[in-house]
């Protein structure tokens, strides 16, 4: 990673980082419709396609180091475009690296733990990439706006009582300052859509047949809370971003610019983790060159020794010709005796 674009994409999430400790009301503080300057949706998509590509060279390295986990916690009221963003943002990531988690209303079994326990379940390994799509700050959001959700976690008088949000706020952090300082990088993006931009996706739910199945009346009863929600929002985002584990605001009412956020947050806290493939040692080096050698002597009649060397330079493709002429045998191998050896070297022979 040039230092040069490092620095580019630190620059452009600056302005979408909560500072710890900085008191955030949400409507005066974050414009949904703020877009870095940038003119054009085919500019954004040229930066998203970028995005995808380094997170991809980096979600490479992460896994191959095999020390380091992220977990990405999306956050959104509804419509907010959680389930695009996951799929366009990570979309050039190897599906083996990543694990998506879901997040609905707590079942039966869930809420016979305590509130972290359903989450902790589905953190990511070293050398993933996870993703909340919802997270336990729910916990604090649509519990604290619904407060019979807190009712039915069946918690102890004290753990209910007055403080109750401060104290989660509080546990919450403590539990991510433990995932980090384990090893397991946390970023947390909030999607911040505007009222009028949530009705208009809504409209089109309805409108489209092909979208009804993503929209719920549910929905429309949960935005009569929306100011409830935005003031949740707001004690959410001053209490919980901290040091080791930032909010980032999305502004989200343009989907593509929101994408090439969220795909810029992500490049920045891998290049923070700087991941990189394990060098391997002298005794380890050593036995390397020993099992090429061997290969190399495995070599059929008319190959080159090192088929993958010999591309890479293009010396060999020439010299390997060359031999298989000299023998008589060009693209028609695959008769003959020494056919058949060579093909065995190469895919395991003729079952
Ligand atoms: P969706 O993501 O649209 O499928 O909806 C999932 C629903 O589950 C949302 O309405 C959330 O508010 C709700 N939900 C998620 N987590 C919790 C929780 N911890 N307690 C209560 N409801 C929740
Ligand atoms: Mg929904």
């Amino acid at each position: 990673m040039g230092d040069e674009r490092a620095e580019r994409i630190a620059e452009f999430v600056r302005p979408l980082r909560v500072e710890p400790g900085r008191k955030v009301r949400l409507e005066q503080d974050f414009d949904p419709r703020y877009k870095a300057g940038i003119r054009r949706k085919r500019d954004g998509v040229e930066l998203l396609r970028s995005g995808v590509e380094l997170l991809a060279d980096y979600q490479r390295r992460l896994a191959a180091q095999d020390t380091h986990g992220v977990l990405v916690c999306l956050q959104a009221l509804d419509a907010g475009g959680k389930d695009g963003t996951i799929r366009h943002v990570m979309s050039g990531v190897n599906p083996q690296g990543v694990r998506v988690a879901g997040f609905k209303v707590p079942s039966d079994d869930e809420l016979d733990h305590d509130f972290l326990w359903r989450y902790h379940r589905e953190l990511p390994r070293r050398g993933e990439i996870g993703i909340f799509n919802r997270s336990h700050y729910e916990e604090v959001l649509v519990v604290r706006v619904h407060p019979e959700n807190l009712l039915r976690q069946k918690l102890p008088g004290a753990a209910r009582g007055p403080g109750v949000w401060k104290r989660r706020y509080r546990e919450i952090n403590d539990w991510e300052r433990y995932l980090t300082d384990n090893g397991f990088t946390i970023v947390k993006i909030f999607l911040n859509l505007s009222k009028e931009e949530q009705r208009t996706r809504f409209l089109k739910r309805i409108d489209v047949p092909e979208r009804n199945w993503k929209f719920s009346p549910a929905d429309v009863r949960e935005r009569a809370h929306w100011d409830d929600y935005q003031k949740a929002f707001s004690k959410m985002l001053s209490a919980t971003s901290t040091a080791w584990a930032p909010w980032y605001v999305i502004p989200a009412d343009r989907k593509w610019f929101a994408r090439v956020c969220v795909s810029a947050v992500l490049a920045h806290t891998l290049i923070g983790i700087d991941p990189r493939y394990p060098e391997v040692g002298g005794e380890t080096r050593r036995e390397l060159a020993e099992v090429k050698r061997e290969l190399e002597r495995q070599a059929p009649e008319g190959e080159p020794a090192d088929p993958f060397a010999a591309k890479e330079t293009g010396e060999g493709k020439a010299e390997g010709k060359a031999k298989g002429k000299a023998k008589g045998r060009g693209k028609g191998r695959g008769r003959g005796k020494a056919a058949g050896k060579g093909r065995g070297g190469k895919h395991g022979g003729r079952a």
